[in-house]
């Protein structure tokens, strides 16, 4: 069977696994029966094409493929199977079957390669049922937290745990994941882009260059409500009005530093106790800040702070800021994106170096090794939603350029690292 047909089949089997039959969208979501079933089939798959295979304490699924040199490190290719709710049916199947579909053509080749090759499938890599995301590639490198994961309830109060103790996986156990001691040779993920600018730019091939870390801050504005009709311009103490001149700020700190692919959003606006007669007295906000680069992101940040302690004087409010979450962007390995920039040079397809705005498993596995993370188009940029959409085609040439880099890295004498 040709490539692109057998990938198909895959493809359409793993999407089978869907809780929302019935409806547009695929829900599978992490340790549900739906995706508990896929990965299992997957397993299968992968003993079909004489893998190794483990699942461990976390839920991932390691497949194996020895390599005819005895005792190098493996080189890994993973994604994820679990889903949103109501998501589509790109955001990470495409990584896993793309690298089963390796597997398939180096078998079918009957290609030996010097180092192993293994397949993870990562557990629980969406937030949507804990609100934690990447849990299963955060176990693997040592960064399970237990006593925050262990009662953390889905929306009908299950925990962590008790989806766990569900799967036959021991949640005590879950550091034997852990797999900080070993070595290996290098990572790649591919992934669906998730956003627009492959699409826009009419480029094929998206090599990331790192993945941008949210700076989160919760806004706390307190002016004073007054009566609409009867407080003159000049005397108010609108809240709302400073959070405006915030939103506007924030936009203007971003596009200043648009070369650094640096994003900002102030995404939650809620006005308290509002109506139409009243000028709004207490507002809240929440913004979200995303960068690869950290010091451009402290440039938005430090105009913002600056743009507040201007309202605060100008309109007399009373201004809080408090930071909800501050995480380090990762950098990939620049030496694997010079390698795929050959790879589609060489090939004659169109790329692109950019970021990532959104995490991945990749990022976690930046603690073990070098990193490759490459993305392919998404029309229109849509993701976690029914409509998702990328051209099999488009799915099929990003799988050509990771099995070239895949069996580069896989010789014993692989250079660029
Ligand atoms: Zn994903």
């Amino acid at each position: 069977m040709d490539s692109k047909k057998r990938y198909e089949l895959l493809f359409n089997n793993i999407n089978q696994y869907n809780s929302d039959e019935g409806t547009a969208g695929i829900t599978r979501l992490a340790y549900s029966n739906e995706e508990q079933s896929c990965t299992h089939a997957f397993m299968r798959m992968c003993m079909g094409e004489h893998l190794k295979i483990h699942m461990d304490q976390c839920g991932n699924v390691i497949a194996r493929r020895e390599g005819k040199v005895k005792g190098l490190p493996p080189v890994v290719i993973g994604s994820h199977l679990d889903t949103v709710y109501q998501a589509g049916k790109y955001d990470g199947v495409v990584g896993v079957t793309a690298a089963l579909e390796i597997i398939r053509r180096l078998n079918e080749k009957e290609i030996e390669t010097d180092h192993p090759i293994e397949i993870i499938s990562f557990a629980c890599e969406e937030s949507a049922r804990f609100g934690v995301s990447t849990v299963g590639s955060k176990a693997m490198v040592g960064k399970f937290d237990h006593n925050r994961y262990r009662n953390i309830t889905d929306k009908d109060g299950v925990t962590m745990e008790k989806a766990f103790a569900l799967c036959a996986l021991d949640f005590n156990s879950v550091e034997q994941a852990s797999r900080v001691n070993e070595e290996f040779k290098a990572f790649f993920e591919l992934h669906i882009e998730q956003g627009p600018v492959l699409i826009n730019q009419e480029k094929k091939i998206g090599i990331v260059t790192g993945i941008a870390a949210p700076l989160r801050l919760h806004l706390k504005i307190k002016g004073k409500a007054s009566h609409s009709g009867t407080t003159p311009m000049g005397m108010r103490r609108d809240a709302l009005l400073g959070a405006s001149e915030i939103t506007l700020a924030l936009e203007k700190a971003a596009k200043q530093e648009e070369e650094f692919g640096t994003v900002a959003t102030l995404g939650v606006l809620e006005v308290h106790n509002s109506a139409m007669n009243v000028v709004p007295g207490d507002v809240e906000a929440k913004i979200d800040i995303r960068s690869a680069s950290m010091a451009s992101r402290q440039r938005v940040l430090d105009y913002l702070n600056a743009t507040i302690e201007e309202i605060k004087i100008n309109r007399q409010l009373d201004i809080e800021s408090i930071e909800i979450s501050n995480e380090e962007p990762v950098l990939l390995s620049e030496a694997i994106n010079e390698q795929i920039i050959n790879i589609c040079e060489d090939k004659n397809i169109s790329y692109q170096v950019m970021q990532s705005g959104a995490g991945h498993d990749a990022m976690n596995m930046t603690k073990l090794c070098p990193v490759g993370l490459i993305f392919i188009p998404s029309v229109d940029g849509l993701s976690h939603h029914p409509n998702e959409f990328t051209s099999l085609d488009d799915i099929m040439l990003g799988i050509d350029v990771l099995e070239q880099a895949v069996l580069h890295y896989s010789k014993a004498d692989a250079t660029n690292l």
